[in-house]
C-alpha cells in the first residue's frame, strides 16, 4: 500500500494534464517505436494521465491503462481504464504480450517495490518495456516542507537506476536491449559543488513541482521558495557550465526484458 501522502500526492488534479516538455513527448515517442512487431495485447502500469497510452494509440496499439490515481486517469480517453495499484494487478498470469512501466519505478515504496516487479512478470506473456531517469541524482530536485521543514524529493522519487540495475531487474527475465534515451548536454547531474553550496551553504531546495505534497504533514506546496544570494551564485555556477559543458547525457533509460 502507498502512505497516505502518496495517495494526496497523486491525486493532486495539478499534477495531470500539463503541457509536457519536447523531451518528454520523445520520450514518450521513442517508447512506442520500442513496442515489439508482435505484441498485441499491451498493458501499461502506472500510465499517469496517458502520455505513453497516446503515443501507443497514435502508432496503432489499443493499450490497457492502469493507475491508482483517479485524477490521472480522468485525463486519458479510453474504455481500457483499470484504477488499480501495481502490486495487486487484476489480470490472471501471462493475460498480455507486452506490459510497460515508464517513469514509475523510480516513485515506488520500498515496501511495494519488488512486489510491483514480480506482478509485471506475472501478467505479461513474453514482453516489458520500462523507463527510468538515467543515474539521476536524487537531491537534485530535493524540496522543502515551509510548513515541517522536512526535506524530501518532491517528484517522489525514491531510487535511483544504474547501468546494472536495469539489466538485472527482474529475477528470471532476460533484457534484451537498454539504451540512453534523449541525449542533452546536461552538467546539472555532474554538479556535487553546486548542490553543496545551495543545500549546505544557502539552504535552498527549490523543487516546486508541478505541485509537492510534505510526506510528514502532508501539507501541499505550490509557490515557489525566498531565495538567497549565496543561491544566486549556485545559480550562476551552473549557468556558467552550461555554456561550456557540452557533453550529451541521456535524460532516460529505455530497457525491453523477454520472457524466455
Ligand atoms: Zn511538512
Amino acid at each position: 500500500m502507498t502512505t497516505e501522502a502518496q495517495r494526496k500526492f497523486y491525486e493532486n488534479s495539478k499534477m495531470w494534464g500539463k503541457k509536457r516538455p519536447e523531451t518528454v513527448l520523445e520520450r514518450a515517442r521513442l517508447t512506442a517505436k520500442a513496442v515489439p512487431s508482435d505484441a498485441h495485447r499491451v498493458l501499461e502500469v502506472g500510465s499517469g494521465d496517458g502520455l505513453i497510452i497516446k503515443a501507443l494509440r497514435k502508432a496503432g496499439h489499443d493499450p490497457v491503462a492502469l493507475d491508482i490515481s483517479q485524477s490521472a486517469l480522468k485525463h486519458i480517453q479510453s474504455s481500457k481504464l483499470v484504477q488499480a495499484t501495481g502490486n495487486q494487478l487484476p489480470f490472471p498470469s501471462n493475460s498480455f504480450d507486452l506490459v510497460l512501466a515508464c517513469e514509475l519505478l523510480e516513485h515506488l515504496p520500498v515496501s511495494i517495490y519488488q512486489d510491483v516487479l514480480d506482478e509485471i512478470a506475472r501478467v505479461t506473456k513474453r514482453y516489458i518495456i520500462i523507463t527510468v531517469p538515467y543515474q539521476e541524482k536524487l537531491e537534485w530536485n530535493y524540496a522543502r516542507c515551509p510548513v515541517c521543514g522536512c526535506i524530501f524529493n518532491g517528484a517522489y522519487h525514491v531510487r535511483s537506476f544504474g547501468e546494472r540495475d536495469m539489466k538485472f531487474l527482474f529475477r528470471k527475465i532476460e533484457c534484451i536491449n537498454l539504451k540512453g534515451i534523449v541525449k542533452l548536454p546536461h552538467p546539472d547531474r555532474t554538479i556535487s559543488l553546486e548542490l553543496f553550496i545551495r543545500h549546505r551553504l544557502a539552504r535552498e531546495y527549490l523543487y516546486t513541482g508541478p505541485s509537492i505534497t510534505c510526506p510528514v504533514c502532508l501539507s501541499t506546496v505550490d509557490k515557489r521558495p525566498r531565495r538567497n544570494w549565496i543561491g544566486w551564485i549556485a545559480s550562476g555556477m551552473r549557468n556558467f557550465y552550461r555554456m561550456i559543458y557540452r557533453k550529451k547525457i541521456p535524460l532516460w533509460y529505455l530497457a525491453v526484458y523477454e520472457k524466455q
